[in-house]
Order: structure tokens, then sequence, then C-alpha cells
């Protein structure tokens, strides 16, 4: 059972362009070391479930007939696309009369196929790591860069809206490696570089050491990717 464990109730930056909210589904198949959200990693048996009937609710009361006070839904984790019951609740989302937006690791390209042919989707945001070779090093062991590959290779075909994203640390993305993945991203409608959160991360020692970009560090790398902008 598809477990939610946040519900942010508007956003204005999440889902470009619109007015959103957000879910936060709970469980991830990575393990970056970077990762600012740890709770809805590892130990998200601890949040407390909220029931997809009272997200449904919220939702609802947010699109009625006299008013429509937001434009969308936005899936986030956790990475959502580990719940095989999440196209039945985009499906949903969408009947309510609301655009849907899935932020997702590229990990599941089934899914990812499945919610674009079915019209279940309008916007997905993935995440690239960093280069292939970067993977292990970053979120651990135990995935498929085939997988990731595949759902790259899905966005590409623009069949619906997308950006791919990257949280950018020195330790992890060089200007080099910003060259070698907007090959591996050729042609990409939009790319962004985001700076990173790390009041707090999964690996506990990492924002203690990590050094970051400067916002003109930031706008140098962008200049290499295809479409790219910063998010500050
Ligand atoms: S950053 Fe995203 S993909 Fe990585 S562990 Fe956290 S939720 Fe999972």
């Amino acid at each position: 059972m598809m477990k939610f464990k946040g519900l942010h109730k508007v956003s204005l930056i999440d889902y470009p362009g619109k007015i959103c909210a957000i879910v936060f589904t709970g469980g991830c198949n990575f393990r970056c070391q970077y990762c600012h959200n740890p709770e809805l990693v590892i130990g998200d048996d601890k949040l407390p479930d909220i029931p997809e009937a009272e997200i449904l609710s919220f939702m609802q009361k947010r699109c009625t007939s006299r008013s429509k006070l937001l434009d969308g839904l936005c899936i986030s984790g956790g990475e959502p696309t580990i719940w095989e019951e999440l196209p039945k609740f985009m499906k949903t989302i969408k009947g309510i009369g609301l655009l849907v937006k899935l932020d997702t690791n590229g990990t599941n390209p089934d899914m990812i196929r499945e919610v674009i042919g079915n019209g279940s989707v309008d916007y997905i945001a993935m995440d690239i790591k960093g280069t292939p070779e970067r993977y292990p090093q970053i979120v651990g062991q135990g995935f498929s860069l085939t997988k990731i590959q595949t759902s790259i290779e899905l966005l590409l075909q623009n069949k619906i809206d997308y950006e791919f994203r990257t949280t950018v640390f020195p330790e992890f993305f060089t200007e080099e490696e910003a060259k070698q993945i907007s090959k591996w991203v050729k042609g990409a409608k939009r790319y962004v570089l985001q700076k990173p959160h790390i009041e707090k991360t999964l690996n506990g020692k990492f924002h203690q050491k990590i050094r970051l970009y400067g916002e003109q560090e930031l706008i140098n790398l962008a200049k290499l990717l295809p479409n790219c902008i910063v998010r500050l």
C-alpha cells in the first residue's frame, strides 16, 4: 500500500509556471549521501501515514467547479515510482482536473512509460545524479544504469514537459563531468542545476565537510549543459 508521508499545501516553485501542492511518498531505492530528506528514505515507518482519501479530498476542495486554487499536484519523495499503486493515484488526480508532476530518480522506466502513455502525467523532473561512473559513489549499490538510460531516452522523446536536474556538489560534478552529461542528455529541452540544501543529510557527516559551488560557478557550469538554468 502506497505510503504518503507529507502534504505541502501550496508551492509556487515546485512546478514551473504553476501553483501546486506537493505530496511526499515514503521510501527510496537510492541512498544518496547528500539526500536532505533522510526521514523519508530511512526510518519512514516512524512518520505517520497520511491517508490517500485525505489527500484526494484536499485536492478536490482546491479544484471545484466554482474555484480552482491549485493548478496541479507534484508527487515527490522519497522515490514515488517504487509504489506500484502510483499510476492509479496519478490517474485519479488527473480525473479531478489537475495537472500532475512527478519527481523521480528514473529507476522505473516501465512506470514512466506507462504514465506518459496513458496521459496521467504532465511534467516529469528526473534526477541526473552525475555521470554514469559517479552513480555508485553517490547513490550506493544495487541500481540499474540501463534503466536510468531508458528513462532518459523516454523523456528525450518529448512527449510531455520535463526537466533533468542535478543537485550539484564540486565533489561529484566537475566541468568535465558537466560536458560528459551534456552528451548523455543531448537535445534535452530543459536542464536544471540545483543548489543543495545541506542542513541535514542522509550521510550525517556529509554536510560537515562539503564545499559548495558559488553562484557564478553554477552559472558557468550551466553554460555547459543543454537549455540549462540554475535554481538557487
Ligand atoms: S536524494 Fe532523492 S533519490 Fe536520493 S536518496 Fe534522497 S529521495 Fe532518494
